[in-house]
Protein backbone atom coordinates (compact mmCIF):
# COMPACT_ATOMS: atom_id res chain seq x y z
CA UNK A 1 0.00 0.00 0.00
CA UNK A 2 1.40 3.44 -0.86
CA UNK A 3 1.01 6.60 1.25
CA UNK A 4 -1.96 9.00 1.75
CA UNK A 5 -1.24 11.21 -1.18
CA UNK A 6 -3.98 13.64 -0.76
CA UNK A 7 -2.11 16.01 2.07
CA UNK A 8 -4.73 17.19 4.68
CA UNK A 9 -3.76 20.27 6.40
CA UNK A 10 -5.63 22.38 8.90
CA UNK A 11 -6.36 25.51 7.21
CA UNK A 12 -8.00 28.78 7.09
CA UNK A 13 -11.10 30.61 5.38
CA UNK A 14 -10.81 31.18 2.15
CA UNK A 15 -10.42 34.92 1.69
CA UNK A 16 -8.26 35.65 -1.41
CA UNK A 17 -9.09 33.56 -4.32
CA UNK A 18 -7.49 32.82 -7.69
CA UNK A 19 -9.35 31.49 -10.65
CA UNK A 20 -7.27 30.18 -13.50
CA UNK A 21 -9.92 29.38 -16.62
CA UNK A 22 -12.43 31.83 -14.89
CA UNK A 23 -14.22 31.95 -18.64
CA UNK A 24 -14.75 28.45 -19.08
CA UNK A 25 -17.81 25.82 -17.33
CA UNK A 26 -16.02 25.48 -14.15
CA UNK A 27 -14.70 28.91 -13.79
CA UNK A 28 -17.60 30.32 -14.22
CA UNK A 29 -19.61 28.32 -11.95
CA UNK A 30 -16.78 29.21 -9.14
CA UNK A 31 -17.74 32.80 -10.02
CA UNK A 32 -21.40 32.02 -9.34
CA UNK A 33 -20.52 30.47 -5.96
CA UNK A 34 -18.49 33.65 -5.26
CA UNK A 35 -21.30 36.15 -5.85
CA UNK A 36 -23.27 34.49 -3.46
CA UNK A 37 -21.38 36.01 -0.94
CA UNK A 38 -18.96 38.39 -2.21
CA UNK A 39 -17.86 40.43 0.82
CA UNK A 40 -16.48 36.74 1.89
CA UNK A 41 -13.78 37.14 -1.08
CA UNK A 42 -10.83 39.23 -2.46
CA UNK A 43 -10.59 38.09 -5.92
CA UNK A 44 -7.12 37.90 -6.60
CA UNK A 45 -6.28 37.24 -10.25
CA UNK A 46 -8.20 36.08 -13.16
CA UNK A 47 -6.93 34.85 -16.23
CA UNK A 48 -8.63 32.71 -20.16
CA UNK A 49 -7.06 32.47 -23.04
CA UNK A 50 -9.19 34.32 -25.74
CA UNK A 51 -12.96 35.34 -24.28
CA UNK A 52 -11.89 38.94 -23.91
CA UNK A 53 -15.28 40.10 -23.37
CA UNK A 54 -16.57 37.70 -20.73
CA UNK A 55 -13.07 38.09 -19.03
CA UNK A 56 -14.07 42.15 -19.05
CA UNK A 57 -16.90 41.84 -17.79
CA UNK A 58 -15.64 39.24 -14.97
CA UNK A 59 -13.06 41.64 -14.37
CA UNK A 60 -15.12 44.35 -13.72
CA UNK A 61 -17.50 42.37 -11.40
CA UNK A 62 -15.38 41.05 -9.05
CA UNK A 63 -12.44 43.90 -9.01
CA UNK A 64 -9.68 41.74 -9.04
CA UNK A 65 -5.54 42.74 -8.70
CA UNK A 66 -4.83 40.94 -12.16
CA UNK A 67 -5.82 39.51 -15.18
CA UNK A 68 -4.11 37.35 -17.23
CA UNK A 69 -4.87 37.07 -21.12
CA UNK A 70 -3.05 33.92 -22.58
CA UNK A 71 -3.53 35.32 -26.61
CA UNK A 72 -1.04 38.02 -26.33
CA UNK A 73 -2.66 39.61 -29.71
CA UNK A 74 -5.92 40.31 -27.82
CA UNK A 75 -3.79 42.35 -24.95
CA UNK A 76 -4.85 45.57 -27.08
CA UNK A 77 -8.65 44.75 -26.98
CA UNK A 78 -8.51 43.99 -23.23
CA UNK A 79 -6.55 47.27 -22.48
CA UNK A 80 -9.63 48.85 -24.07
CA UNK A 81 -12.17 47.07 -22.74
CA UNK A 82 -10.73 47.38 -18.92
CA UNK A 83 -9.72 51.03 -19.43
CA UNK A 84 -10.69 53.48 -16.58
CA UNK A 85 -10.32 50.56 -13.92
CA UNK A 86 -7.14 50.15 -11.87
CA UNK A 87 -6.45 46.01 -12.50
CA UNK A 88 -2.99 45.14 -13.69
CA UNK A 89 -3.07 43.08 -16.96
CA UNK A 90 -0.79 40.75 -18.43
CA UNK A 91 -0.75 38.67 -21.84
CA UNK A 92 0.89 35.57 -22.64
CA UNK A 93 1.78 31.89 -21.07
CA UNK A 94 4.01 33.26 -18.86
CA UNK A 95 0.97 36.03 -17.65
CA UNK A 96 -0.86 33.17 -16.57
CA UNK A 97 1.71 31.76 -15.08
CA UNK A 98 2.14 35.32 -12.94
CA UNK A 99 -1.70 35.26 -12.05
CA UNK A 100 -1.38 31.87 -10.26
CA UNK A 101 1.94 32.97 -8.52
CA UNK A 102 0.28 35.71 -7.47
CA UNK A 103 0.12 35.40 -3.44
CA UNK A 104 -3.69 33.58 -2.68
CA UNK A 105 -5.12 31.67 -0.43
CA UNK A 106 -7.14 29.81 -2.74
CA UNK A 107 -6.46 28.95 -6.29
CA UNK A 108 -9.28 27.40 -8.91
CA UNK A 109 -7.08 25.49 -11.40
CA UNK A 110 -9.92 25.27 -14.55
CA UNK A 111 -8.16 25.88 -17.74
CA UNK A 112 -8.62 22.76 -19.77
CA UNK A 113 -5.89 20.74 -20.90
CA UNK A 114 -1.49 19.97 -20.25
CA UNK A 115 -1.86 23.88 -20.88
CA UNK A 116 -2.64 23.87 -17.19
CA UNK A 117 0.17 21.92 -15.44
CA UNK A 118 2.86 25.13 -15.77
CA UNK A 119 0.07 27.39 -13.87
CA UNK A 120 -1.03 24.88 -11.24
CA UNK A 121 2.57 23.95 -10.68
CA UNK A 122 2.84 27.85 -10.12
CA UNK A 123 0.09 27.82 -7.87
CA UNK A 124 1.27 24.64 -6.05
CA UNK A 125 4.31 26.48 -5.20
CA UNK A 126 2.13 29.30 -2.85
CA UNK A 127 1.78 26.19 -0.17
CA UNK A 128 -1.87 27.22 0.34
CA UNK A 129 -5.32 25.30 -1.12
CA UNK A 130 -5.47 24.26 -5.23
CA UNK A 131 -8.74 23.25 -5.82
CA UNK A 132 -8.05 21.22 -8.80
CA UNK A 133 -10.72 20.76 -11.09
CA UNK A 134 -8.27 20.30 -14.44
CA UNK A 135 -7.07 16.42 -14.63
CA UNK A 136 -4.60 16.91 -17.31
CA UNK A 137 -2.20 17.66 -15.27
CA UNK A 138 -2.22 14.90 -13.10
CA UNK A 139 -2.42 12.33 -16.15
CA UNK A 140 0.64 14.18 -17.80
CA UNK A 141 2.74 14.86 -14.84
CA UNK A 142 1.13 13.22 -11.70
CA UNK A 143 4.64 12.30 -9.92
CA UNK A 144 5.92 15.60 -10.32
CA UNK A 145 2.48 17.50 -9.14
CA UNK A 146 2.24 15.30 -6.55
CA UNK A 147 5.57 15.81 -5.17
CA UNK A 148 5.19 19.51 -5.30
CA UNK A 149 2.20 19.17 -2.97
CA UNK A 150 4.11 17.46 -0.57
CA UNK A 151 6.95 19.52 -0.82
CA UNK A 152 5.19 23.24 -0.38
CA UNK A 153 2.99 21.44 1.86
CA UNK A 154 0.26 22.47 -0.20
CA UNK A 155 -3.69 21.65 0.27
CA UNK A 156 -5.34 19.81 -3.03
CA UNK A 157 -8.75 19.36 -3.05
CA UNK A 158 -9.96 17.50 -6.01
CA UNK A 159 -12.97 19.26 -7.87
CA UNK A 160 -13.82 16.54 -10.54
CA UNK A 161 -17.18 15.02 -9.31
CA UNK A 162 -16.02 11.61 -8.56
CA UNK A 163 -12.71 12.32 -6.91
CA UNK A 164 -14.68 15.24 -5.11
CA UNK A 165 -16.82 12.27 -3.68
CA UNK A 166 -14.26 9.79 -3.17
CA UNK A 167 -12.61 12.25 -1.07
CA UNK A 168 -15.20 13.04 1.03
CA UNK A 169 -16.18 9.06 2.08
CA UNK A 170 -12.20 8.17 2.63
CA UNK A 171 -11.43 7.43 5.66
CA UNK A 172 -7.67 8.35 5.04
CA UNK A 173 -6.62 7.53 8.26
CA UNK A 174 -7.23 3.79 7.13
CA UNK A 175 -6.14 3.89 3.75
CA UNK A 176 -4.65 0.31 4.37
CA UNK A 177 -8.48 -0.73 5.05
CA UNK A 178 -9.56 0.30 1.76
CA UNK A 179 -10.17 -2.43 -0.68
CA UNK A 180 -11.36 -0.39 -4.02
CA UNK A 181 -12.33 2.51 -5.45
CA UNK A 182 -14.96 3.04 -7.63
CA UNK A 183 -15.75 6.29 -10.40
CA UNK A 184 -19.09 6.07 -12.05
CA UNK A 185 -19.32 7.68 -15.48
CA UNK A 186 -22.99 8.27 -17.03
CA UNK A 187 -21.99 6.59 -20.07
CA UNK A 188 -21.82 9.87 -22.28
CA UNK A 189 -24.52 10.62 -24.92
CA UNK A 190 -24.14 7.51 -27.02
CA UNK A 191 -24.49 4.85 -24.46
CA UNK A 192 -27.70 3.20 -25.41
CA UNK A 193 -26.11 3.71 -29.49
CA UNK A 194 -25.27 0.53 -31.24
CA UNK A 195 -21.70 0.13 -31.77
CA UNK A 196 -22.03 0.07 -35.41
CA UNK A 197 -23.52 3.71 -35.74
CA UNK A 198 -20.80 5.11 -33.40
CA UNK A 199 -18.48 5.86 -36.91
CA UNK A 200 -21.02 8.07 -37.89
CA UNK A 201 -21.65 10.19 -34.75
CA UNK A 202 -21.23 14.02 -35.79
CA UNK A 203 -19.50 16.96 -33.38
CA UNK A 204 -23.10 18.48 -32.08
CA UNK A 205 -24.12 15.32 -31.00
CA UNK A 206 -21.07 14.53 -29.09
CA UNK A 207 -20.49 17.33 -27.53
CA UNK A 208 -24.16 17.49 -25.73
CA UNK A 209 -24.01 15.49 -22.73
CA UNK A 210 -27.12 14.23 -21.66
CA UNK A 211 -26.39 15.08 -17.57
CA UNK A 212 -23.61 17.61 -17.41
CA UNK A 213 -22.90 21.33 -19.04
CA UNK A 214 -19.46 21.39 -19.94
CA UNK A 215 -16.95 22.63 -21.74
CA UNK A 216 -15.89 20.80 -25.96
CA UNK A 217 -12.84 19.02 -24.68
CA UNK A 218 -14.31 17.36 -21.67
CA UNK A 219 -18.01 16.57 -23.33
CA UNK A 220 -16.27 15.17 -26.01
CA UNK A 221 -13.77 12.93 -23.81
CA UNK A 222 -16.96 11.47 -22.05
CA UNK A 223 -18.37 10.54 -25.09
CA UNK A 224 -15.80 8.17 -25.61
CA UNK A 225 -15.21 7.64 -22.11
CA UNK A 226 -11.86 8.53 -21.93
CA UNK A 227 -12.66 11.31 -19.68
CA UNK A 228 -13.18 8.24 -17.44
CA UNK A 229 -9.91 6.62 -18.43
CA UNK A 230 -8.19 10.23 -17.68
CA UNK A 231 -10.21 9.93 -14.51
CA UNK A 232 -8.83 6.66 -13.39
CA UNK A 233 -5.19 7.90 -13.48
CA UNK A 234 -6.32 10.80 -11.53
CA UNK A 235 -7.30 9.16 -9.11
CA UNK A 236 -4.10 6.86 -9.15
CA UNK A 237 -2.15 9.98 -7.96
CA UNK A 238 -4.60 11.63 -5.72
CA UNK A 239 -5.15 8.42 -3.60
CA UNK A 240 -3.85 5.55 -1.63
CA UNK A 241 -4.59 2.93 -3.97
CA UNK A 242 -2.53 0.92 -6.29
CA UNK A 243 -3.50 0.81 -10.00
CA UNK A 244 -5.47 -2.49 -10.01
CA UNK A 245 -7.76 -0.90 -6.90
CA UNK A 246 -9.83 1.32 -8.94
CA UNK A 247 -13.06 0.81 -11.21
CA UNK A 248 -15.44 2.05 -13.02
CA UNK A 249 -19.24 2.01 -13.16
CA UNK A 250 -21.64 3.26 -15.83
CA UNK A 251 -24.80 5.31 -13.59
CA UNK A 252 -26.55 6.68 -16.31
CA UNK A 253 -28.29 9.12 -13.49
CA UNK A 254 -24.97 10.79 -12.46
CA UNK A 255 -26.19 11.05 -8.80
CA UNK A 256 -23.97 8.17 -7.13
CA UNK A 257 -20.35 9.85 -7.88
CA UNK A 258 -17.55 7.93 -6.19
CA UNK A 259 -17.74 4.66 -3.67
CA UNK A 260 -15.15 3.47 -0.91
CA UNK A 261 -15.23 -0.25 -0.51
CA UNK A 262 -13.62 -0.94 2.50
CA UNK A 263 -12.03 -4.62 3.49
CA UNK A 264 -14.51 -5.35 5.49
CA UNK A 265 -17.26 -5.07 2.78
CA UNK A 266 -19.10 -1.88 4.30
CA UNK A 267 -19.17 0.89 0.95
CA UNK A 268 -19.20 4.81 1.24
CA UNK A 269 -20.38 6.76 -0.94
CA UNK A 270 -20.57 10.13 -2.45
CA UNK A 271 -23.89 11.99 -3.80
CA UNK A 272 -25.12 15.00 -4.91
CA UNK A 273 -27.18 16.49 -7.62
CA UNK A 274 -25.56 16.94 -11.22
CA UNK A 275 -24.01 20.28 -10.70
CA UNK A 276 -20.42 20.96 -10.59
CA UNK A 277 -21.29 23.89 -8.40
CA UNK A 278 -21.24 21.00 -5.65
CA UNK A 279 -18.00 20.04 -5.18
CA UNK A 280 -16.39 23.45 -6.12
CA UNK A 281 -18.47 25.08 -2.83
CA UNK A 282 -16.94 21.65 -1.23
CA UNK A 283 -13.28 23.19 -1.92
CA UNK A 284 -13.95 27.26 -1.49
CA UNK A 285 -15.63 26.07 1.96
CA UNK A 286 -13.05 23.62 3.24
CA UNK A 287 -12.29 22.74 5.82
CA UNK A 288 -15.94 24.52 6.60
CA UNK A 289 -18.42 23.88 4.78
CA UNK A 290 -20.32 26.96 2.95
CA UNK A 291 -23.80 27.90 4.24
CA UNK A 292 -25.39 29.57 1.45
CA UNK A 293 -23.86 28.15 -1.45
CA UNK A 294 -27.22 28.32 -3.58
CA UNK A 295 -26.41 24.82 -5.00
CA UNK A 296 -29.16 23.10 -5.73
CA UNK A 297 -30.47 19.97 -3.21
CA UNK A 298 -30.60 16.32 -4.09
CA UNK A 299 -34.16 15.15 -4.17
CA UNK A 300 -33.42 11.48 -4.46
CA UNK A 301 -37.60 10.70 -4.27
CA UNK A 302 -38.13 13.00 -7.33
CA UNK A 303 -34.86 11.08 -9.14
CA UNK A 304 -36.76 7.68 -8.28
CA UNK A 305 -34.28 4.81 -9.85
CA UNK A 306 -30.54 4.85 -9.74
CA UNK A 307 -29.55 2.49 -11.67
CA UNK A 308 -26.03 0.66 -12.57
CA UNK A 309 -24.16 -1.04 -15.43
CA UNK A 310 -20.49 -2.51 -16.14
CA UNK A 311 -18.61 -0.57 -18.46
CA UNK A 312 -18.55 -1.54 -22.37
CA UNK A 313 -15.12 -1.77 -23.16
CA UNK A 314 -15.49 -3.46 -26.59
CA UNK A 315 -17.66 -0.54 -27.85
CA UNK A 316 -15.51 2.43 -25.42
CA UNK A 317 -12.11 1.47 -25.98
CA UNK A 318 -10.39 4.47 -23.95
CA UNK A 319 -11.02 2.83 -20.60
CA UNK A 320 -9.02 0.02 -21.96
CA UNK A 321 -5.94 2.54 -23.72
CA UNK A 322 -6.03 4.92 -20.47
CA UNK A 323 -5.13 1.94 -17.90
CA UNK A 324 -2.74 -0.01 -20.23
CA UNK A 325 -1.32 3.43 -20.53
CA UNK A 326 -1.37 3.81 -16.41
CA UNK A 327 -0.36 0.33 -15.92
CA UNK A 328 2.70 0.92 -18.60
CA UNK A 329 3.64 4.27 -16.93
CA UNK A 330 6.84 6.01 -18.06
CA UNK A 331 5.48 8.59 -20.55
CA UNK A 332 2.50 6.40 -21.54
CA UNK A 333 0.19 8.58 -19.40
CA UNK A 334 1.45 11.80 -20.87
CA UNK A 335 1.36 10.54 -24.57
CA UNK A 336 -2.53 9.17 -23.92
CA UNK A 337 -3.53 12.75 -22.78
CA UNK A 338 -1.38 14.68 -25.27
CA UNK A 339 -2.34 12.63 -28.70
CA UNK A 340 -6.40 12.66 -26.90
CA UNK A 341 -6.26 16.07 -27.27
CA UNK A 342 -5.05 16.44 -30.34
CA UNK A 343 -7.66 13.88 -31.69
CA UNK A 344 -10.51 15.52 -30.10
CA UNK A 345 -9.17 19.13 -31.37
CA UNK A 346 -9.24 17.18 -34.78
CA UNK A 347 -12.73 15.41 -34.25
CA UNK A 348 -13.84 19.19 -33.29
CA UNK A 349 -12.48 20.80 -36.53
CA UNK A 350 -14.19 17.87 -38.53
CA UNK A 351 -11.02 16.35 -39.74
CA UNK A 352 -11.24 12.91 -37.90
CA UNK A 353 -14.46 10.75 -37.54
CA UNK A 354 -15.68 10.08 -33.67
CA UNK A 355 -13.95 6.19 -33.71
CA UNK A 356 -10.59 7.55 -34.71
CA UNK A 357 -10.03 9.50 -31.50
CA UNK A 358 -9.14 6.37 -29.40
CA UNK A 359 -7.72 4.77 -32.63
CA UNK A 360 -4.85 7.46 -33.06
CA UNK A 361 -4.19 7.90 -29.54
CA UNK A 362 -3.58 4.17 -28.73
CA UNK A 363 -1.23 4.14 -31.80
CA UNK A 364 0.68 7.53 -31.23
CA UNK A 365 1.14 5.88 -27.29
CA UNK A 366 2.59 2.61 -29.54
CA UNK A 367 4.54 4.90 -31.57
CA UNK A 368 5.90 7.16 -28.93
CA UNK A 369 5.76 6.49 -25.52
CA UNK A 370 9.17 5.07 -23.63
CA UNK A 371 9.72 3.85 -20.64
CA UNK A 372 11.38 7.03 -18.45
CA UNK A 373 8.80 9.47 -16.47
CA UNK A 374 9.53 12.86 -17.32
CA UNK A 375 11.65 14.25 -13.99
CA UNK A 376 11.20 18.11 -14.94
CA UNK A 377 8.41 20.49 -16.43
CA UNK A 378 11.07 21.06 -19.24
CA UNK A 379 10.91 17.21 -19.85
CA UNK A 380 6.81 16.85 -19.76
CA UNK A 381 6.73 20.11 -22.37
CA UNK A 382 9.06 18.30 -24.96
CA UNK A 383 7.69 14.70 -24.60
CA UNK A 384 4.19 16.51 -24.73
CA UNK A 385 5.30 18.73 -27.52
CA UNK A 386 6.79 15.33 -29.48
CA UNK A 387 3.87 13.06 -28.62
CA UNK A 388 1.60 16.42 -30.61
CA UNK A 389 3.51 15.98 -33.41
CA UNK A 390 3.50 12.55 -33.63
CA UNK A 391 -0.02 12.36 -33.22
CA UNK A 392 -0.71 14.85 -35.97
CA UNK A 393 1.44 13.17 -38.42
CA UNK A 394 -0.77 10.03 -38.04
CA UNK A 395 -3.72 12.23 -38.57
CA UNK A 396 -2.16 13.64 -41.25
CA UNK A 397 -1.46 10.02 -42.95
CA UNK A 398 -5.07 8.88 -42.43
P1 LIG B 1 -13.76 25.05 -20.74
O1 LIG B 1 -13.27 24.76 -22.10
O2 LIG B 1 -15.17 25.45 -20.55
O3 LIG B 1 -12.86 26.21 -20.09
C1 LIG B 1 -11.47 26.19 -20.15
C2 LIG B 1 -10.86 27.47 -19.58
O4 LIG B 1 -9.45 27.40 -19.77
C3 LIG B 1 -11.33 28.75 -20.28
O5 LIG B 1 -11.39 29.81 -19.34
C4 LIG B 1 -10.20 29.03 -21.28
O6 LIG B 1 -10.08 30.40 -21.61
C5 LIG B 1 -8.99 28.55 -20.50
N1 LIG B 1 -7.90 28.10 -21.36
C6 LIG B 1 -7.98 27.20 -22.39
N2 LIG B 1 -6.76 27.02 -22.94
C7 LIG B 1 -5.90 27.81 -22.25
C8 LIG B 1 -4.51 28.06 -22.37
N3 LIG B 1 -3.75 27.46 -23.29
N4 LIG B 1 -3.96 28.92 -21.48
C9 LIG B 1 -4.71 29.56 -20.54
N5 LIG B 1 -6.03 29.37 -20.40
C10 LIG B 1 -6.62 28.50 -21.25
O7 LIG B 1 -13.41 23.78 -19.84
P2 LIG B 1 -14.15 23.27 -18.52
O8 LIG B 1 -15.26 22.37 -18.90
O9 LIG B 1 -14.40 24.41 -17.58
O10 LIG B 1 -13.03 22.32 -17.91
C11 LIG B 1 -11.86 22.84 -17.30
C12 LIG B 1 -11.08 21.70 -16.66
O11 LIG B 1 -11.87 21.14 -15.61
C13 LIG B 1 -10.77 20.53 -17.62
O12 LIG B 1 -9.52 20.02 -17.32
C14 LIG B 1 -11.86 19.52 -17.32
O13 LIG B 1 -11.45 18.19 -17.57
C15 LIG B 1 -12.07 19.75 -15.83
N6 LIG B 1 -13.42 19.38 -15.37
C16 LIG B 1 -14.49 20.02 -15.89
C17 LIG B 1 -15.78 19.66 -15.48
C18 LIG B 1 -17.00 20.38 -16.00
O14 LIG B 1 -18.11 20.08 -15.55
N7 LIG B 1 -16.88 21.32 -16.92
C19 LIG B 1 -15.93 18.62 -14.56
C20 LIG B 1 -14.81 17.99 -14.05
C21 LIG B 1 -13.55 18.38 -14.46
MG1 LIG C 1 -15.55 13.76 -13.56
Amino acid sequence: MTATRVKLKPSFNPKRVSILGSTGSIGQSTIKLLQQSPERYEVVALSARSNVALLAEQARALKPAFVAIEDATLLPELKTALAGTNIKIGAGCDAIIEAAAEPADWVMSAIVGAAALAPTLAAIKQGTIIALANKECLVCAGEMVMAEVNKHGTTLLPVDSEHNALFQAMDFSKAEMIDRLTLTASGGPFRTLPAAELKNVTVKQAVHHPNWSMGAKISVDSATMMNKGLEIIEAYHLFPVEKEQIDVLVHPQSIVHGLVSYCDGSVVAGLSFTDMRVPIAFTLGWPARLESSGTPKLDLAKIGNLTFEAPNEDKFPALRIAREALIAGGSAPLVLNAANEVAVQAFINEKIGFMDITRITEQAIETCRDSKTPASLEEVIALDSEARNCTASLIASL
